[in-house]
């Protein structure tokens, strides 16, 4: 049985987990024009500081980690070790065609495909590249989830 106490420690742990989460971001192989979405997404003209994001150098202080690109086979480890650094609990967005499926790339002789072939994946966010709006919407959607956890 769970103490009121602990249930309490638990809806602070969310409440801070949904109004702070700290993103890193990984190109697994990608054109770098999702990247550059990505950067215009955390600029001020967006502002996605004001959900409390906060672009991570270092994934073991991250809780969202930001895929783009398909995953080749040279990235494929580089990606696992990232994922593995990120503390409990983490969560993945796969953000471009190229990280859902493979994209353009799909079927080269070095590319293995989406991100989910190698990382479990919470949120697939769609275009070649997203917009920025999508691309906060897709975390929104992320956050949205949580609440519900
Ligand atoms: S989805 Fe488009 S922009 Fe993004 S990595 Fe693939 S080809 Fe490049």
């Amino acid at each position: 049985m769970v103490s009121p106490w602990q249930s309490v420690m638990d809806g602070i742990k969310t409440w801070a987990r949904i109004n702070s989460p700290w993103v890193v971001h990984y190109n697994s192989g990608s054109c770098n024009g999702c990247d550059i979405e990505i950067l215009a997404t955390l600029t001020p003209r967006y502002d996605i500081e004001r959900f409390g994001i906060k672009l991570q150098g270092s994934p073991r202080h991250a809780d969202v980690l930001i895929c783009t690109g398909p995953v080749t086979r040279q990235s494929r480890d580089r990606l696992l070790r990232v994922y593995e650094q990120m503390p409990e609990p983490k969560f993945v967005v796969a953000t471009g065609s190229c990280s859902i499926s493979g994209g353009v790339f799909d079927g080269c002789y070095n590319v293995m495909g989406g991100i989910a072939e190698v990382i479990p994946v919470d949120v697939f966010i769609p275009g070649c590249p997203p917009r920025p709006e999508a691309i906060i919407y897709g975390v929104v959607q992320l956050l949205e989830g949580l609440k519900k956890k």
